[in-house]
């Protein structure tokens, strides 16, 4: 049985995740499935120019305006609308398509994936800036917009699996798994001159250069941590993490009854991609099939906050709540942009993103979106202070 074709945008074509998505679509069926409706970069215009054409996108976005003529002569000829910066993510994200899948890096993504949630898009969302910085101002927003959100980020889309919608009440807690990045091992002095490249290469997954560097730190998982709260309406302390090197488990929910459910599958985000673009169908997908015998052994441990303090940040900002997780994230990409242009050490970044938190902690609760925006904004004026 075939499914009805539906139409589809991608905010962040260009990127790992954006590119994984293009795979997975073509694997779905291509054309026959979906319609490609717009596709949106930053920097590489010739890959967004030929994923435009290669996919029949009606509208290709460049975020960067002074590539717009570029952008223009690529696809001269071709039928295909361009637009570019901030209005035109907008008017990718405003035009009509059935599912918008959010994979713009970092507080970027914000505004575009909030404008296609308002118009009640179904929202793929591998942005988790978008949950981390507006929380549940982000989650009503999709909620009054009337489409469905639908989580990416591989945990999150773990947990959507295996969460029983009617047995809500019966949840204890959720367990998101952590492959503990490069360093996992390191010491703090080890881990004090490690340089942009060893932090890079994540051992088990391939992502973009930023959550990358996330994973090494762990700010990825603290960011997750946030986003789970939000996307499944947990408390702080329903919200743990466990640290599982071969990034098998993707996650797990904890039952009242003892039970503990979880996903597993090889690490590889067309899974959670083609999962949440089928949902609530199971398609085919051309992922690696578990080998159990081959893996012979999953291992856990508990994770350390001493190495790891984005950790015990995260339950800062998710205990405070408010704007503070919209503070840590702000911070944390201005230390992170620092650490990537060999401006700051490794463990600095914590440490800015700490003195930001405490700097803030007074800002007010967030009522509105331009609240979050206003706490972006000066935490990532304070980071820059401290890192002056
Ligand atoms: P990436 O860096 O590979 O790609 C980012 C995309 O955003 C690119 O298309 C880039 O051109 C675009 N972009 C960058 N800066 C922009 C800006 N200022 N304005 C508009 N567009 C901009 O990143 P990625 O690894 O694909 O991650 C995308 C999002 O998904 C992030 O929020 C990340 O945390 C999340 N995520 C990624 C993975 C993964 O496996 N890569 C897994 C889970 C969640
Ligand atoms: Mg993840």
């Amino acid at each position: 049985m075939t499914s009805l074709k539906r139409s589809i945008t991608i905010l962040g074509s260009t990127g790992s995740i954006g590119t994984n998505t293009l795979d997975v679509v073509t694997h779905l069926g291509g054309r026959d499935a979906f319609d490609v409706v717009a596709l949106t970069g930053a920097g590489n215009i010739e890959l967004l120019a030929r994923q435009a054409k290669a996919h029949g996108a009606k509208l290709a976005v460049t975020a960067d305006e002074s590539q717009y003529v570029a952008l223009r002569d690529l696809l001269s000829g071709t039928g295909i609308e361009i637009a570019a910066g901030e209005t035109g993510l907008l008017e990718a994200a405003s035009a009509q398509a059935d599912v918008v899948m959010a994979a713009i890096v970092g507080t970027a993504g914000l505004a575009p994936t909030l404008a296609a949630a308002r118009r009640g898009a179904d929202i793929a969302l591998a942005n988790k800036e978008c949950l981390v910085s507006a929380g549940d101002l982000f989650v009503s927003a999709v909620r009054q917009g009337g489409g469905r959100l639908l989580p990416v980020d591989s945990e999150h889309n773990a947990i959507f699996q295996v969460l029983e919608e009617n047995q809500r009440h019966a949840i204890e807690r959720v367990i998101l798994t952590a492959s503990g990045g490069p360093f996992r091992t390191f010491t703090r002095a080890q881990m004090a001159d490690v340089t942009m490249e060893t932090a890079r290469a994540h051992p088990n997954w391939s992502m973009g250069l930023k959550i990358s560097i996330d994973s090494a730190s762990m700010f990825n998982k603290a960011l997750e941590m946030i986003e789970a709260m939000h996307l499944f309406g947990l408390t702080p302390s329903q919200v743990e993490v466990i640290v599982h090197p071969q990034s098998i488990i993707h996650s797990m929910v904890g039952y009242t009854d003892g039970s503990i459910l979880a996903q597993l599958g090889s690490p590889d985000m067309r899974h959670a991609i083609g999962y949440a673009l089928e949902y609530p169908r199971r398609a085919h997908l051309p992922v690696e099939r578990l080998d159990f015998a081959r893996l012979a052994r999953l291992d856990f441990e508990a994770p350390d906050e001493i190495r790891f303090p984005a950790l015990r940040l995260a339950k800062l900002a998710m205990t405070r709540g408010g704007v503070q997780g919209a503070v840590l994230n702000g911070a944390k990409e201005v230390a992170l942009e620092a650490f990537i242009a060999g401006e700051t050490g490794f463990l600095t970044m914590a440490e800015i993103t700490e003195a930001v938190m405490e700097e803030l902690a007074h800002l007010p609760q967030a009522g509105s979106m331009d609240d979050v925006f206003a706490a972006d904004l000066e935490a990532r004026h304070a980071a820059k202070r401290h890192l002056a």
